[in-house]
This record gives structure tokens, C-alpha cells and sequence, in this order.
């Protein structure tokens, strides 16, 4: 008896080794103690949100006996959230952003699915630099696409820009970019981006249909050491920036965040529209009300960042003393260093061993690495010191 379509049916067996992963860690969380186990496998921030989020909740509480109080709303969202969201945008993006280039969606997963359904026609391709977030790769196929991609720069994980043009064929509509990046914690510097979008606009000459640049920044508040975050907007016209309030408020449950489309584009209205209407039609009618309600009253607000500014630096001190190679992340909780011995799969399993839990880069398209991510206690990071020495000698031996 088929159950399952094909196609899911392939992924669940593709990806099994992920969910024996988490097996394992669950099998040594039981058998130790959750306190044992040093787990850098998840990116789901561990902050408290701020205190503005409970002070906002007990205010909507006060008001949710009033008739619609969490009703169906328009599929863009609350309209005064969308306004004030607006205010808040321009300020990240250094530019006059109005609220009509805004729709409020299902964080940034929902945002990229709703901006796919409205461009993407069967067989187009998404192209995206290697190592990339693991979920690229299904959304796009959810739409009918292929992702393709081209491996970033080795060593330091910077755009390859020329890498990427040989890897544009004529079915490539989108151009994905995340920076600061999951999984390598690289920011993008402003000369390769507007390198990248020279390359582009040359691409776009003759064409059609533009390739459009989706711009995937839930991480755009944690860059360290005052490290710029450069906009894409005045960059390239066709430009889609999508986020979230996943990682800067510590929401990823609530799903909120949002699709912006570059207000210099032209035909913006008509792709607003069209996101809009996806967001209907996907399923998601619209981001969730409680969610927007409580943004509305904590936009402006975030995580304290000096914290995961401390981590990353606490992470330094102890992938250094064991001598590991990586580059040092410039944003977002993660380290992406080499596997020692270059099978990052069986070092994955060594780490086992000495209970600390991290991803192959296999999972990002970019085997002989491995993923850390830094949203842990100190503690955690200072306690797995030890098992990550232990972990290099054992390759080396
Ligand atoms: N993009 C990147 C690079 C991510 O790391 C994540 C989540 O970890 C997402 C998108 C999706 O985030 P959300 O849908 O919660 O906003």
C-alpha cells in the first residue's frame, strides 16, 4: 500500500541519516542526563524574548474579549502592523521602505514558499552558493523548481561570483543569498554584493524575465564586532528580501515574519500582489494574529546580541586549544569548521562519543565540515572542551 507521494517518500530516506542523528542524541540525553550531552546541533535560539513580549501578551489578553480579536484579517496582515513594520524596515535597510512592499507571513520559511509560488514555472531553477540552509532545496522543489548551486569560496566562504554566472543557464529565475550566513556565519562585504549585482544586471540583458535576488536575512541583527550588514535594495532592483523574528525576539514558534519586495523594482505592485495571494492559497491565509499583535509591541526590541557575542568568542577559545580550523564567524550562532580527517559523518560519530552533538556539512552541500551552532549556555561550550580535544586526537590517530 502507497501511502506517501514518491517524492516525499525520497527525501524521508535521503535525509534518515539526519533522523538517526537526533536519535542518538536523544538515546544520550536518556542515558546521561540532558545536562551531559553538549548539543550544538539545533539553530533554535535558547534567549528568553524580551520582556516587552510577556508585558505584550498580558495587553492583548486584556483585549481578547472584543469580537475579531484574533479574526481573519487581510492576507498582507494587520494593516497597522504592516505600518509600523514599515517604520522599522526602513531603519534596518537604511531606506524609505513603504508599507505597501510589505507582506507579513509565515516567518522567512513562509515568505521564501509565497514568493516562489508567484515567479516560480515548473522546471525554473533557484541557484545558491554552497554550504546553504537545509531546507533550500525542498522549498523550491515544493514549487515545481530545481536549486542549484555553486560553491562559495573555499577557505572563507565568501561569494563566488563568477562561480555563480558560469552556473546561471536560461531557466534561472532566482538568485538566493543569506548572509549573515547559516551555516558558516559569513557576512557578505559590499564590494562582492555589488560585484554580484553587476553580474546580474549583465545577466538580465535580453531576457524575459529578470533573475530575481531573494535575499534571506532572518540573522541580519548579529553581526559581531560592528560588522556592516550591507542592503541589497540599492543594490539591484529586483531584489526580494525576506526574515523573521524567529532569531532577534526569539519567536520561531509564534512564525512571524515577512517579504519585502524592493520598492525600486518595476512591476513591485504586481509581485506584491502575487505574494499576497500565494500566502492565501498556500494555506497560510495569513501570518498568525497573535503573532503580529505582539511585534506590533515589540518592534524596535531584540535579544540581548552581547550574549551570543560572548559564546562565540567562549566557542573560539575552546575549537582553538583542540585545533580546529574554521573561519571565524562574522554573524548568526554558528562555526563551520573542517572535519578533522575529512569525513564529516564519521566525525560527527566521534563527537558522539564524547556526547557532544553537531551536523555533518554533508547536510549543506558541503561535506569535510561540520556545524556548531552557538545558541547553548557557556557552560555547555565550556564543558564540551575536553570531548572536542579528545574528538581531534582520535581523528588524527
Ligand atoms: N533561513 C535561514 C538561513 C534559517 O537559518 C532559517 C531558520 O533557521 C530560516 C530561513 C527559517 O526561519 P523562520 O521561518 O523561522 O523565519
Amino acid at each position: 500500500m502507497q501511502i506517501l507521494s514518491s517524492q516525499v517518500k525520497s527525501y524521508m530516506d535521503r535525509s534518515s541519516w539526519i533522523r538517526r542523528m537526533f536519535e542518538a542524541g536523544i538515546e544520550l540525553k536518556k542515558q546521561y542526563g540532558e545536562d551531559q550531552v553538549c548539543d550544538f546541533s539545533l539553530g533554535n535560539p535558547d534567549l528568553p524574548p524580551p520582556a516587552c513580549i510577556g508585558q505584550g501578551l498580558r495587553d492583548i489578553a486584556d483585549e481578547a474579549g472584543q469580537p475579531f480579536a484574533f479574526g481573519y484579517m487581510p492576507n498582507f496582515g494587520y494593516p497597522h502592523v504592516r505600518e509600523a513594520l514599515a517604520k522599522e524596515v526602513s531603519r534596518e535597510q537604511g531606506q524609505d521602505v513603504p508599507a505597501e512592499c510589505l507582506v507579513i507571513t509565515c516567518g522567512a520559511a513562509g515568505a521564501i514558499n509565497a514568493f516562489y509560488r508567484a515567479v516560480i514555472e515548473p522546471g525554473d531553477e533557484v541557484l545558491c552558493p554552497s554550504p546553504y540552509f537545509v531546507e533550500y532545496g525542498f522549498y523550491v522543489e515544493n514549487h515545481g523548481g530545481t536549486l542549484k548551486t555553486a560553491p562559495a569560496k573555499p577557505g572563507t566562504f565568501d561569494l563566488d561570483v563568477a562561480a555563480l554566472e558560469a552556473a546561471i543557464t536560461d531557466k534561472t529565475r532566482v538568485l538566493l543569498i543569506n548572509s549573515p550566513n547559516n551555516p558558516t556565519g559569513v557576512i557578505y562585504p559590499r564590494e562582492t554584493l555589488k560585484e554580484l549585482a553587476a553580474m546580474l544586471e549583465r545577466k538580465n540583458q535580453g531576457r524575459q524575465r529578470p533573475i530575481f535576488l531573494l535575499a534571506d536575512e532572518p540573522y541580519r541583527f548579529l553581526a559581531f564586532d560592528g560588522a556592516e550588514v550591507p542592503s541589497l535594495l540599492p543594490l539591484y532592483p529586483y531584489t526580494v528580501v525576506v526574515s523573521s523574528f524567529s532569531k532577534n525576539l526569539s519567536l520561531a514558534g509564534a512564525r512571524v515574519g515577512y517579504a519585502l519586495v524592493n520598492p525600486a523594482m518595476p512591476g513591485h505592485a504586481e509581485l506584491v500582489a502575487g505574494i499576497i495571494l500565494a500566502n492565501r492559497i498556500l494555506g497560510f491565509v495569513n501570518a498568525p494574529a497573535l503573532a503580529q499583535k505582539l511585534l506590533a509591541k515589540a518592534l524596535g526590541s531584540q535579544v540581548d546580541a552581547a550574549i551570543y557575542a560572548r559564546r562565540r568568542d567562549a566557542m573560539k577559545r575552546v575549537l582553538d586549544a583542540a585545533g580546529y580550523a574554521y573561519p571565524m564567524p562574522r554573524g548568526a550562532f554558528y562555526f563551520f569548521p573542517q572535519a578533522p580527517g575529512g569525513d564529516d559523518v564519521a566525525f560527527v560519530s566521534l563527537l558522539v562519543e564524547e556526547r557532544i552533538l553537531a551536523v555533518p556539512g554533508k547536510g549543506f552541500g558541503c561535506p569535510g565540515h561540520f556545524r556548531l551552532a552557538f545558541c547553548v549556555d557557556e557552560a555547555v561550550i565550556e564543558r564540551s572542551a575536553d570531548g572536542f580535544k579528545r574528538a581531534m586526537e582520535k581523528a588524527k590517530a
